[in-house]
């Protein structure tokens, strides 16, 4: 979303730009030429409009989102990401390797999970950029966390290789606007942490021991109880 935002966002920013550019021209010209700055004026009223409105939608389309959680098998919800994962990889030539064990089901909205996992694994690929070959490898992991007092617990994680978070950025990660990227729009953490709290879990950043980072987060975790409460949206759990 974040970079369907962005997109949408440079072509009025560029079309603005260029209308500005033309005023000053206009202005400076002798004898100045007050017509088309006038035009270049409508033009530039008539970009700004149009990036409201993408700002608009996008903040209508987030209120309006409700969370539609279901029973969701992890294993299976991460294989069906793989065409997308590849197509991430594809780009720095890295590897994925996904831990996750058999039968850990998570209850979560599966649209929001996924895109929470590809905006991480973008980070994770983008950060191995230039790192040698041998190293770039992706990892999601997956492990039980036990209870707590919300219940049983699974932690979701993904692990790069990269050039890690430098000590003085990592307090500002989730923060909204927040780029190290020439292109980025510093949206997708902050997007990833509150579609997580509003699971009920939190997403963390920590060093990775050897260099690189890690992004986890936890769900709740359903057990083989709880099969027969959600099927038929469970695969791979109900009896
Ligand atoms: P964007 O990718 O548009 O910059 P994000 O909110 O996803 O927005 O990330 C914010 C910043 O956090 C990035 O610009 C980068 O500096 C840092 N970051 C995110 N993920 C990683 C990672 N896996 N490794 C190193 N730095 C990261």
């Amino acid at each position: 979303m974040a970079s369907t935002l962005s997109h949408e966002l440079n072509q009025p920013l560029a079309a603005i730009t260029s209308y500005a550019t033309a005023c000053e021209n206009f202005v400076d010209a002798r004898p100045p030429r007050s017509e088309p700055v006038r035009q270049a004026l409508r033009g530039i009223r008539t970009q700004a409009e149009r990036a409201g409105q993408v700002i608009r939608s996008v903040q209508s389309f987030l209120r309006r989102r409700a969370v539609d959680r279901s029973g969701l098998d992890l294993a299976a919800l991460i294989r069906g990401l793989e065409p997308l994962l590849r197509l991430q990889a594809a780009r720095t030539g890295a590897r994925v390797v996904v831990e996750v064990p058999p039968g850990t089901a998570v209850l979560a909205d599966r649209i929001m999970l996924e895109q929470v996992l590809l905006n991480l694994t973008r980070n994770g690929f983008e950060a191995m950029a230039e790192v040698p070959m041998a190293d770039r490898v992706l990892q999601v992991v997956a492990r039980p966390l036990g209870h707590d007092e919300r219940g049983e617990r699974v932690e979701v994680a993904v692990v790069d290789r990269g050039r890690g978070v430098p000590a003085e950025v990592a307090p500002q990660l989730f923060a909204a606007f927040f780029t190290t990227k020439s292109e980025g729009m510093g949206l997708g953490l902050s997007l990833c942490r509150s579609v997580i709290e509003q699971h009920g879990g939190h997403l963390q950043y920590r060093p990775r021991d050897g260099g690189g980072s890690i992004f986890a987060f936890d769900l709740p975790r359903l057990s083989e109880a709880d099969g027969p409460r959600l099927e038929p949206t469970l695969p791979g759990i109900a009896p």
